[in-house]
């Protein structure tokens, strides 16, 4: 298995390494992290930012951000802020390379001018539609516009009288004028400019003609100096014609690098279909802990080293693959089995009454806070006549392989002592189990008995009158399906979404040392899986998100159990 602190190795990093031994940036390395501030940044962002700023890193180079904001349609400041915030919380730090497209607006201009008078750009009077109908088709070439041989001067004087907002909307557009013939489709006088008459987060009302992305980005990248500009491989197909602009321009070329985006099983990473599930109100935001964003994986506990450490995991490639959602939950487990401190939960309680513990007692018990890490000690934990155990770990007929507490059984408490069920006493209508009534063995404090004698498992308890009332929300996939854009006919992804992602539970205990507990604590509930403290939390009540389960080795039983069921 990779350790984090091996240097990963990689095409991408191959070709770099190239590129500083031929000396062909004078040996610097500069990549850059170009969000679109168009939603939250998801995990597959995450792929990008330790990519760019990790080979940055590597390399003694420097990684920029920024902000690929030349659309004002659907780009707002909160996107913004919380990508810094996002970013940043995945441990990067861009000093004060902090940039934006919109900067360059000016620059670009005159880059369009530039082409103008090169008579490469010209100014098309067709519309949106037309464009299209002229466009072609994999198989067959497209149909020049007939506005495609003006003359330059006539090109200049439209042009500016587009920025000069003479225009409307959808009216008119600068084209490149490059081959309506290739079999390349983004070669076919793609559109460097439209028209828009829409306020800009930054630019305001200054701008109403904004550069197309393919304009925009290419020219940005060399205008920071950009060495090697690496994006994912659907941009393949656009390098011909970023290249071309360069060329044309004859201005600074950084080589772009293309790499497999990432997909994991039972996940949608795309913005846009993310924030119909926000906007439609199948999750509560952008932060919702079920949602693959950074924003949501931190409200839910997972942190930036794990994330980074399962960027780390799977690596880059050239062709399009599924990581398996696993992988991205171990590298959480590994990471919160080293960090978070243990503690007792109940998240379905019983109640237990030991019938020979004093009434008035209560003693201190001494719990270890991470077996993993000596060094963050250890607490005391309250132990008393009255207890929740969790409900499940209780079987009035126990079937074959099941070790917990029965009638007449055995088990031992978690640093506290042997205790016996010696009696059930149920609701006489329902048949609930409403407590158990135990006994204890007060020669096997702290868990061991003197004589030697074994008990076959170990239960996690809360001590009654000391618990906190908290509630847990259970979180489980978003979708159903491995691939949730895989539906049936006329259907989409919305069809796949799983109906019982989340489960809340009202009623749990947790042990009285959680009282100083704040949103973005981090906890394992021992025998539960890891929890963190929900911002939703309040003097009211506590509130916690389950991060990730244990490794559930109850499941083959469980599925044992199932059989028993059904056959009886
Ligand atoms: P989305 O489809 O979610 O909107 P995007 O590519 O349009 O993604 P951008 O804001 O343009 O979003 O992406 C910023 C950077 O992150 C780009 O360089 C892009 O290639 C990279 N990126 C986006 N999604 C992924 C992914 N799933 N895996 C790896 N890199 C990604
Ligand atoms: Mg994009």
């Amino acid at each position: 298995m990779k350790q984090n602190d091996t240097a990963p190795s990689d095409f991408i990093r191959e070709i770099i390494k190239e590129d500083i031994s031929t000396n062909k940036y004078d040996g610097k390395v500069l990549t850059r992290f170009p969000p679109e501030p168009n939603g939250y940044l998801h995990i597959g962002h995450a792929k990008s930012i330790c990519l760019n700023f990790g080979i940055a890193e590597e390399f003694g180079g420097l990684c920029n951000i920024r902000f690929d904001d030349t659309n004002p349609i659907k780009e707002e400041i909160e996107y913004v802020e919380s990508i810094k915030d996002d970013i940043r919380w995945l441990g990067y730090d861009w000093d004060n390379r902090l940039f934006f497209a919109s900067d360059y607006f000016e620059q670009l201009y005159e880059y369009a001018i530039k082409l103008i008078k090169k008579g490469v750009a010209f100014v098309d009077d067709l519309n949106a539609e037309e464009i299209k109908e002229h466009r072609g088709t994999f198989t067959e070439p497209g149909k020049a516009s007939q506005y495609r041989n003006r003359p330059i001067e006539e090109n200049l004087e439209l042009f500016e009288r587009m920025r000069a907002g003479e225009f409307a909307d959808g009216s008119r557009v600068l084209r490149a004028k490059i081959d309506m013939s290739s079999g390349n489709l983004n070669m076919r006088d793609p559109v460097m400019y439209r028209i828009l008459h829409q306020p800009h987060h930054r630019t305001g009302n200054k701008w109403c003609i904004y550069p197309m992305y393919d304009f925009a980005h290419g020219q940005s990248d060399s205008i920071e100096g950009i060495t090697q500009s690496i994006c994912t491989l659907e941009f393949q197909d656009h390098r011909p014609l970023y290249d071309w602009f360069l060329d044309e321009l004859e201005i600074f070329h950084p080589q772009q690098i293309e790499f497999a985006r990432l997909n994991i099983s039972y996940t949608l990473l795309s913005k846009r279909k993310l924030l119909r599930l926000v906007q439609e109100g199948y999750v509560s935001g952008w932060n919702d802990p079920r949602m693959p964003t950074l924003s949501g994986m931190r409200r839910r506990g997972y942190t930036p080293e794990a994330i980074r450490d399962f960027c780390n995991r799977i690596g880059v490639a050239k062709n399009n693959s599924i990581v398996d959602i696993a992988l991205l939950e171990h590298s959480v487990r590994q990471d919160l089995n080293k960090r978070a401190p243990r503690v007792m939960g109940i998240l379905d309680p019983l109640k237990v009454v030991i019938i020979n513990y004093p009434e008035d007692r209560i003693e201190e018990m001494d719990a270890v806070n991470n077996p993993e890490d000596s060094s963050m000690g250890t607490r005391k934990v309250p132990f008393s006549r009255v207890l929740y155990i969790e409900r499940d770990d209780f079987r009035e007929q126990p079937p074959k392989k099941y070790y917990r507490l029965a009638p007449g059984r055995e088990v031992r408490l978690r640093y506290a002592y042997f205790i016996t069920c010696v009696d059930v006493i149920k609701d006489e209508k329902t048949g609930e189990i409403l407590e158990l009534h135990c006994t204890y063995d007060p020669e096997t404090r702290g868990g061991d008995a003197p004589d030697g004698r074994k008990v076959k498992s170990t239960l996690h308890w809360v001590s009654a009158p000391h618990a906190i009332d908290a509630e847990v929300r259970l979180y489980d996939r978003l979708f159903i399906t491995p691939n949730p854009d895989n539906t049936e006919e006329g259907k989409d992804y919305f069809s796949n979404l799983n109906p019982n992602s989340l489960k809340v539970l009202n009623d749990c205990k947790v042990e009285t040392s959680l009282k100083n507990a704040k949103p973005g604590d981090i906890y394992q509930f021992e025998r539960q899986g890891y929890f963190s403290v929900d911002i939703d939390s309040d003097d009211a009540k506590i509130k916690f998100n389950r991060t990730v389960a244990l490794r559930d080795t109850w499941a083959k039983i469980n599925k044992a159990m199932q059989k028993e069921k059904k056959s009886t």
